[in-house]
């Protein structure tokens, strides 16, 4: 025999009302008790002596159920044979194992459930139903026969049921906990509970609720041969707060599924609604206006193909996207940028060589070294357009004509020119971009100035390569690194384009002010055209050729309008502005030039000329003046020639004692290495104290003070050497040093003199500076002939192999 259900036991779902499928027996009645079959004296009954056994696989049968047997062992079809309907008891006795087919006495339980056949059923495919009525406990006393099939000698077994205040809490509780479960189970019906509620015998409630509970065989069989009603319903207690825990759970987690299913599907709901509203309103149909745009935008700027594809991909993201969302104009933006890089745009090169002459010349005063380069380099590029030029790089101080050099170069190639500023930069997302992840990122200045230009081939020139820094974002060097080389540049990525970019055809031009500070990999990579400051001369050559004419035309005025002299420009050049190139110059050109012009406007005046003695009307008083005479001539103080990142500057050296143990202070901004070669300097000084006639008592009973003044301006270099020495030997021999006199060079512990760099700037700053003698080092002789001869005109330079030399001339001793 086995149960018709494949569940292993009476599950809670396999509710017994559920489990007759037989309209015979009516449902109706028996929840209305009028079956005398379920009353709930189901256990007064005659039971006969000696009962046959129906043994039963996968279930445990309890007393006062009602459920349907499907029987198909030979022995079980015997036993049924001499059955009749509602009159024959039978014992139903639970396996210990499912698997043996044909059980002896070992092989069941001692303890079943006698019970009342209430139908027999013969299926059309010979297999035979029967329902059962499971009436009370007994117990197999002594088996009388095996064959065909078990026969066994029974007794009752009376249960035990006290109703005490413990069985009474134990009622409610497992009732409670029942109809819990019964909620819970959405395959229970609710019926179920209402017939809980009928069940009063505390034994029979027990019974019913172990039937429904889903438990081991085993200790369902455990709850069968427990007699005391007490314990029986503390065990279902117990496994009815299991049950109900999981159930909970379960409950629980459904409910989490069901709400996000919801939400996912209110959020779908509302989009397609939304999508509604805006083709009402006409809006859905401007959105697929402007992606058709997008889509003709992407084939237009004939891109790569693996990149239009990322576009279109990107497009296709888009048009699925409300045009509300944040994430749309995150694409869009994206799209846009993608659209007008000028993947395929370029202006026609043009390599005139003659051409490329003429512009540089127009353009500039002089230069002709570094027009010579330039036309050498762009000779070599017409020659060989597919070689990998080097790339030039102008260093010089500030308003000397890199920037405008540059442009002349983009002018005699036919090309588009850009600049940008490296200085202060230290993000290496400043050149390559942020990745499209941050919010409101961009790609990097490389490829918003491309975008900007609209052409792939323009010259690019990278301002201040000397002033890049870095720091924990990243290497701005190492991106411009990749930007600039050619064997890299042709695929460089911008982070926010996520895609290659062809930078081969850009001509790049850095500048700097100085050469030291680029980092080594890019100087390495670069072509060196170094453009000193310019001579008084050729300051006043660029102006009247060149400055003075664009500042006219820039403020409306022309030449019959507006005279500058000469006086007054070479007064503005020596007394309005110190520097090595011309940017000042020009910006007080300009300064004249709005004032004559408020001046015409006004109609004060018709034209106007101005001289040497109009300028402190209209610039001002004059800003420079000789500080020379006030600070020479006294014991202590030598004038030294800087090189600084606007030119060549005096510096003034001043040196002091005071009562103390012979230490050296130093004061005035100055770096490292000045402070090194002023600290060689005093020890050249004491080791030859003897030599110099110093007296040794100097060092024990005096200390010393070295201030290199001109404000907060830091200076540094070894070039002070010598001026440091000489300062510090004219105080202690109390002997003020020439005041005509300005000096330069590196000295080393043994008095020896060694060269210096910057010479064509410090001769000029000296010469406008008033100074008609210059020490320089012997070695530095060789770069004379560079000096231009106008910046030599009345100069006399004294070339020294050491320190004693230089202070024969200093003290005028020579
Ligand atoms: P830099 O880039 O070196 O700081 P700029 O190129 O901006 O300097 O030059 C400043 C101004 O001086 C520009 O107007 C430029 O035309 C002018 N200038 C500089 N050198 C010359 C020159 N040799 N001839 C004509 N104009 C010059």
């Amino acid at each position: 025999m086995t149960n018709t259900n494949k569940n292993p036991s009476f599950s809670h779902n396999n509710w017994l009302f559920e489990a007759i499928d037989d309209d015979s027996v009516n449902i109706e009645e028996f929840l209305n008790g009028e079956n005398d079959l379920f009353h709930e004296d189901h256990r007064k009954f005659e039971l006969p002596n000696v009962i046959g056994i129906l043994p039963i696989r996968n279930a445990v049968s309890y007393p006062g159920t009602v459920a349907p047997l499907a029987i198909g062992r030979k022995a079980s079809k015997a036993l049924l044979a001499n059955i009749k309907p509602n009159k024959s008891i039978i014992g139903l006795v639970t396996q210990r194992n499912s698997e043996t087919e044909a059980p002896n006495f070992k092989d069941i339980y001692s303890i079943g459930t006698a019970a009342s056949v209430l139908k027999i059923i013969k299926m059309p495919q010979g297999s035979i139903h029967v329902i059962v009525h499971s009436l009370a406990r007994f117990k197999i006393i002594k088996p009388v026969a095996k064959k065909p099939y078990l026969k066994a000698k029974v007794q009752l077994l009376k249960e035990k049921v006290r109703m005490t205040k413990k069985l009474q809490a134990l009622i409610v509780n497992v009732r409670q906990a029942a109809n819990r479960v019964i909620t819970l189970s959405p395959s229970v019906p609710e019926e179920a509970s209402f017939l809980l509620e009928n069940i009063e015998d505390p034994s029979s409630l027990a019974d019913f609720l172990a039937a429904n509970l889903s438990l081991p065989i085993a200790e369902k069989q455990k709850l069968l041969e427990e007699l005391d009603a007490t314990k029986r319903l503390e065990k279902i207690s117990l496994a009815l707060a299991n049950q109900l825990e999981v159930l909970e759970l379960s409950h629980k987690i459904q409910g989490r599924v069901r709400d996000s299913v919801d939400k996912s599907q209110r959020e779908y709901f509302l989009q397609e609604q939304l999508k509604a509203i805006q083709s009402e309103l006409g809006k859905g149909d401007l959105q697929t206006e402007e992606l058709k745009q997008i889509h003709k935008n992407i084939k237009k700027a004939k891109m790569p193909k693996k990149v239009e594809a990322e576009a279109l991909r990107e497009l296709d993201r888009l048009s699925k996207i409300p045009s509300v969302s944040p994430e749309y104009s995150v694409i869009r933006t994206y799209l846009d940028w993608v659209c007008e890089l000028p993947w395929a745009v370029q202006t026609k090169e043009q390599l005139d060589i003659i051409k490329a002459e003429r512009i540089l010349n127009h353009d500039h005063y002089n230069l002709k070294k570094v027009k010579k380069r330039i036309l050498e380099f762009l000779a070599v590029r017409k020659l060989n357009p597919t070689g990998k030029s080097p790339i030039l790089c102008f260093i010089g101080p500030p308003g000397v004509g890199k920037t405008s050099l540059g442009k002349s170069i983009a002018r005699a190639m036919g090309r588009k020119f850009i600049r940008i500023s490296l200085g202060g930069i230290r993000d290496e997302a400043d050149i390559r971009g942020h990745r499209r992840t941050y919010i409101g990122a961009l790609p990097g200045r490389i490829l918003q100035e491309l975008r900007k230009c609209g052409s792939k081939n323009p010259v690019f020139m990278l301002d201040e390569l000397d002033k890049i820094g870095a720091d924990f974002r990243g290497d701005p060097a190492s991106a411009l690194l990749e930007v600039l080389d050619p064997e890299q540049n042709f695929s460089f990525t911008d982070h926010y384009l996520d895609q290659p970019f062809n930078l081969s055809s850009v001509m790049f031009i850095g500048t700097a002010n100085y050469t030291e500070p680029i980092p080594p990999a890019l100087h390495d990579r670069m072509e060196i055209i170094e453009l000193p400051g310019y001579t008084e001369n050729e300051k006043l050559n660029i102006a009247k050729k060149y400055l003075v004419p664009r500042q006219l035309d820039e403020h409306g005025l022309t030449k019959n309008k507006l005279t500058i002299k000469d006086s007054a420009l070479l007064a503005i050049i020596q007394s309005y502005t110190r520097e090595a190139g011309v940017r000042n110059l020009e910006r007080n050109i300009a300064a004249i030039c709005r004032a004559v012009a408020t001046d015409i406007a006004k109609a004060k005046k018709r034209r106007a000329t101005i001289d040497k003695k109009d300028l402190a009307k209209i610039l001002g008083p004059a800003q420079f003046e000789s500080e020379l005479a006030l600070r020479t001539g006294i014991p202590g103080v030598a004038t030294a020639l800087a090189y600084t990142p606007v030119g060549g500057e005096l510096l003034f050296i001043e040196s002091a004692s005071m009562p103390g143990k012979g230490q050296l202070q130093l004061t005035g901004q100055i770096g490292d290495v000045m402070k090194e070669s002023a600290q060689a300097a005093f020890s050249v000084v004491k080791s030859n104290a003897k030599k110099l006639n110093i007296d040794d008592d100097k060092f024990k009973n005096l200390d010393y003070h070295i201030h290199v003044p001109a404000g907060a301006i830091p200076k540094d270099g070894p070039s002070a050497g010598i001026a440091m020495f000489t300062s510090i030997v004219s105080l202690l021999l109390n002997k003020p040093i020439r005041p005509d006199v300005a000096m330069t060079g590196e000295i080393t512990l043994r008095g020896l003199v060694l060269p210096i760099g910057g010479l064509k700037e410090k001769i000029l700053a000296a010469k406008q500076a008033g100074i008609k003698t210059v020490i320089l080092p012997d070695r530095n002789k060789k770069d004379i002939p560079e000096i231009p001869a106008e910046a030599k005109k009345g100069m006399k330079f004294k070339f020294v192999k050491n320190t004693t030399q230089a202070l024969k001339i200093v003290l005028n001793t020579d």
